[in-house]
């Protein structure tokens, strides 16, 4: 089989589809995750460039759905030679405005998929992952800059990155390099919403680029953090913000 084997979480749209097709394109075969849409991933499949991609499905907030379609993934690529945890959430959950109850679901929701489902897709990855596997984490801007309306949301991509830190120190001598993008914001499905309300100036004026990221920005860099040239970014946690913060 040629190409690599790279499984993309969260790939039916957004970030995650513009990163399954920047891989397809250069050869790879793609296992393309989605939850719950697969009008959208089997469209996607059908335009990918190149052969042997493969759709698979999981919630990850359940770690058995996790390990199935881990195993379905490696099993229709042969191996994981990469891996992107690309899929997330993002709640509004301002402290001040809700309950105790409300609070705890949107702690325990985000922290379910964004940091404990990323990290059961590793541990059921790194089974199938040879030496010279690639794991890259899609973390974000707010695990630095905070997330003041989504501290759930903040917190988990700082936690995304601990993780990531750990364990590229962990599978180094695997042969396995970790690394993790931490993007501004992108135009996506995520962020319309925000981008078109009357807000959606100020949110570009955050970059003196006046504009925010487009899906394909980021996707570059995480097939760079992916290559084989890579190994040395293993740690890594390489920010996409168009100089709107600075560290
Ligand atoms: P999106 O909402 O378009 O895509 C997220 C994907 O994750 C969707 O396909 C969704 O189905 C999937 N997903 C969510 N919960 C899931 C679950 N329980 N099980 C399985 N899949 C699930 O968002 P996007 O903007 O493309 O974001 C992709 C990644 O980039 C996310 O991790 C996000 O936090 C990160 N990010 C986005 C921005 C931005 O501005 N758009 C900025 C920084 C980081």
């Amino acid at each position: 089989m040629s190409g690599r084997g790279v499984l993309v979480t969260g790939a039916s749209r957004g970030i995650g589809r513009a990163i399954a097709a920047a891989f397809a394109e250069q050869g790879d075969r793609i296992a393309v995750h989605h939850r719950d849409s697969p009008d959208e991933a089997h469209s996607l499949l059908g335009g990918l460039p190149g052969q042997g991609h493969t759709v698979v499905r999981a919630d990850l907030a359940d770690p058995e759905d996790v390990r199935r379609m881990t195993d379905a993934a490696a099993e229709a690529l042969g191996r994981i030679d990469v891996l992107v945890n690309n899929a997330g959430i993002y709640l509004h959950h301002p402290i001040t405005e809700l309950t105790y109850e409300q609070w705890q679901a949107a702690w325990r929701r985000t922290l379910d998929v964004n940091l404990v489902g990323a990290a059961n897709v590793i541990w059921c990855a790194v089974k199938h992952m040879p030496a010279g596997g690639r794991i890259v984490n899609v973390s974000s801007r707010g695990a630095f800059r905070g997330e003041p309306d989504s501290p759930a949301y903040g917190a988990s991509k700082a936690g995304l990155n601990a993780l990531g830190q750990s364990l590229a120190v962990a599978l180094a001598p695997h042969g396995i390099a970790v690394a993790a993008v931490a993007p501004g914001f992108v135009e996506t499905d995520m962020t319309n919403e925000h981008l078109k309300a009357p807000r959606g100036d100020a949110i570009r004026a955050q970059s003196p680029f006046g504009r925010v990221a487009r899906p394909e920005e980021i996707a570059a860099a995480v097939v760079y953090l992916a290559s084989p040239a890579a190994e040395w970014a293993s740690g890594a946690v390489l920010d996409l913000n168009g100089a709107s913060y600075l560290r």
